[in-house]
């Protein structure tokens, strides 16, 4: 539901102010439509039905992992693919993966969004009724925007679906925005009132490497993302997450690993390594790498933690939210790098 929409229709209408809150109370908290508002007169049910759809997008399918999580994939009004995620862990915790675009414009080499056509940026209603798709079934605490897109690229409306989530459930404390490095989206979460979290994209602490899996690095370079996180620390005293995917022979030897705690002060950052879920171009480390790289972090002070891998078995997991149109088999992939390799050289 747009709550933007629906303020403005409410007024046309001449209802008074209360109304709004009224009805975006009852979507928030789980309501299947608007026939449950009970303490809405009928008539004007109807008409909200009519002139505000319940929901913005329209759920094409869902899959359910063995272990919990939930994919869905919705289509927006003009025919966009979105994706959304419902991860539930054995503490009890629900959070949420939402999408803040469909596609994503930046071409990250590891990432299967980065690889399909950028298409636009969500409204807050859209990004919304992600996480109003799942309230229907679950209590929702948490909130990442990890699914597809760069959040800092849409940034008023990411904020303005922050700002409504409480009311589904979801204080600012337990949201957390994640980015490649978008340094004018971190400055102005940093002026932000809301208690966000942020997270880093990073996965290279050496710019060369980091500009060959982000080519977003030579627009906003590493030491100056790392300048802008500090000053967000300095502001909010809340630690940036720092988020690594572990790419095998790429990015995940001791040296590496030592290159990262030399540019992460432990006060400010702690470390997430991401099991890569093989998309394309890469493979992911083995595990024993990826514990050696944990323990030459931890090692030089670095909190890391290892992330758990849900919902393999629904191209649910980190990377892996992709429509299916949009799906390259492993061979048009191979062939597609092969390419690229003949370019550059
Ligand atoms: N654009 C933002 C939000 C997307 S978050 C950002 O980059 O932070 C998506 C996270 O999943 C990023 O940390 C990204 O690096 C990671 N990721 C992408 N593809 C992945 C894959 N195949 N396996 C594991 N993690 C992946």
């Amino acid at each position: 539901m747009d709550p933007v929409l629906l303020e403005s229709t409410l007024a046309q209408l001449g209802q008074p102010a209360f109304r709004a809150r009224q009805v975006w109370e009852w979507a928030a908290r789980g309501a299947q439509g608007y026939a449950e508002m009970s303490n809405v007169p009928a008539a004007l049910r109807d008409e909200l039905a009519t002139a505000v759809p319940f929901s913005s997008l329209e759920l094409v399918q869902e899959a359910f992992s063995t272990d919990g999580t939930v994919k869905a994939l919705f289509r927006t009004h003009d025919g966009r693919s979105v994706e959304a995620v419902l991860m539930r862990y054995h503490d009890g915790r629900h959070s949420l993966c939402l999408s803040s675009q469909s596609g994503c414009p930046l071409t990250c080499t590891f990432c299967a969004t980065g690889a399909m056509k950028f298409g636009r940026n969500l409204t807050a209603g859209e990004i919304l009724d992600q996480a109003l798709h799942f309230r229907r079934e679950h209590e929702v605490d948490h909130v990442v925007f990890m699914g597809m897109g760069e959040p800092m690229m849409n940034l008023d409306n990411v904020l303005e679906t922050c700002r409504r989530l409480p009311a589904v459930g979801v204080t600012h404390r337990r949201t957390a925005i994640s980015t490649v490095g978008w340094i004018p989206g971190i400055e102005r979460l940093t002026e932000e009132d809301m208690p966000i979290r942020l997270a880093l994209s990073l996965h290279a602490a050496d710019e060369q490497l980091r500009s060959q899996l982000m080519p977003v690095n030579d627009r906003y370079p590493l030491s100056e993302v790392l300048a802008a996180c500090e000053r967000f620390y300095a502001v909010k005293r809340r630690q940036v997450f720092v988020e690594y995917v572990m790419l095998r022979d790429v990015n995940d030897s001791a040296l590496h690993a030592r290159q990262l705690a030399e540019v992460l002060d432990p006060t400010i950052y702690k470390v997430n390594l991401i099991p890569y879920n093989p998309t394309g171009m890469y493979d992911g480390s083995p595990r024993a790498t990826i514990e050696r790289f944990r323990a030459v972090l931890e090692e030089h002070g670095l909190r890391a933690t290892v992330r758990l891998t849900m919902g393999r078995d629904i191209d649910a997991a980190c990377g892996q939210l992709k429509t299916a149109s949009e799906k390259k088999s492993r061979a048009e992939l191979d062939a597609l790098r092969a390419k690229v390799d003949r370019l550059g050289s």
